[in-house]
């Protein structure tokens, strides 16, 4: 594994690559890394040649108060780890490499990225975009993979890729959960053990939301309550939103306005804070068709 530390030396990396025939699969974190992030580079070794991954946090994609300085940190453990799983190039850029002068240019999607995590972190989608817009154009014509869990910022930089006609083609990868469904996430780290037995209810939420539709729910703002109230029930999260999405468009299907039986594809999303923490979580739900 090579491990670069600039835009240049990257650049030049994965050009020859391409010059010699050979695909590039980038997969883009912020380090302390699991098998989340593992998954996706399995996937880019399957469908790729050469795997970059990138490992930089990113201040631009957090808000005043969030917890970019604690944010968690372990380059060594991650090297290994990233090496262990399989990465040909690991980018590990520092600050002033990213952002020699500070950035005045933004990427911004609006109209995918002002509800669910948007309308908490308005700021928030601006910076991934953005950084994400960078290490596109730093690792040039590619694959790129990014995981569900995180599934507005999937549709976001998918759609910005498409708008802007960047020569990278957006894959989705499923979430990896822990044995007891909680989806992993650098941020559970921070759970103390009560509130890591606690939050897993996410993920049973969404699930029982998910049954409601099985068992005949086409309803989209029953199912949302249902789901809110078995988040609520558990004392030690706290609620920021549940939502029903139509999972190309991020609309929202339990908007009064536009509202009909659920059809088709739907993504379920949540996200609660326990303790320290805000978690994120959500399921994709095939509407079966009434007879
Ligand atoms: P992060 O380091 O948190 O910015 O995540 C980097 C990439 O890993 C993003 O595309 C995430 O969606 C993805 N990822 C994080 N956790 C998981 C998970 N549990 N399952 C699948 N992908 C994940």
């Amino acid at each position: 594994m090579q491990v670069t530390a600039t835009i240049a030396e990257t650049r030049a990396l994965l050009d020859a690559v391409r010059a010699d025939g050979r695909r590039v699969g980038l997969v883009p974190t912020m380090g302390y890394l699991h098998e989340g992030h593992l998954s996706l580079v399995e996937r880019a070794r399957a469908e790729t040649d050469v795997v970059v991954m990138s490992i930089f946090v990113n201040p631009l994609q957090f808000g005043a108060g969030e917890d970019l300085a604690s944010y968690p940190r372990d380059l060594d453990g991650d090297t290994a780890a990233a090496e262990a799983g399989g990465v040909d190039v690991l980018f590990v850029p520092d600050l002033t490499e990213m952002y020699p002068v500070p950035a005045a240019t933004s990427v911004i999607v609006p109209d995918l990225a002002t509800t669910m995590e948007g309308a908490t972190r308005p700021t928030h989608f601006a910076g991934v975009a953005t950084v994400v817009a960078k290490l596109f154009n730093i690792a040039g014509p590619c694959r790129a993979y990014f995981g569900e869990k995180d599934f507005q910022q999937l549709a976001i930089v998918g759609r910005m890729a498409t708008d802007l006609s960047f020569p990278v083609e957006v894959v989705g990868c499923p979430i990896v959960r822990e044995p007891d469904g909680l989806a992993r996430s650098s941020r559970n780290v921070y759970l103390s053990a009560a509130e890591r037995a606690a939050a897993p209810v996410l993920h049973r939420a969404l699930q029982a939301g998910a049954a409601a539709i099985g068992a005949g729910e086409r309803d989209a703002s029953v199912v949302r309550d249902l789901v809110a109230a078995v988040v609520e029930a558990e004392p030690l999260a706290e609620l920021d939103y549940v939502a029903i999405v139509d999972p190309a468009t991020l609309s929202d299907l339990t908007d009064p306005s536009g509202s009909s039986p659920l059809t088709g594809e739907v993504r379920l999303l949540a996200a609660a804070r326990f303790g320290r923490p805000r978690l994120l979580d959500n399921l994709g739900v095939l509407v079966p068709e009434q007879g």
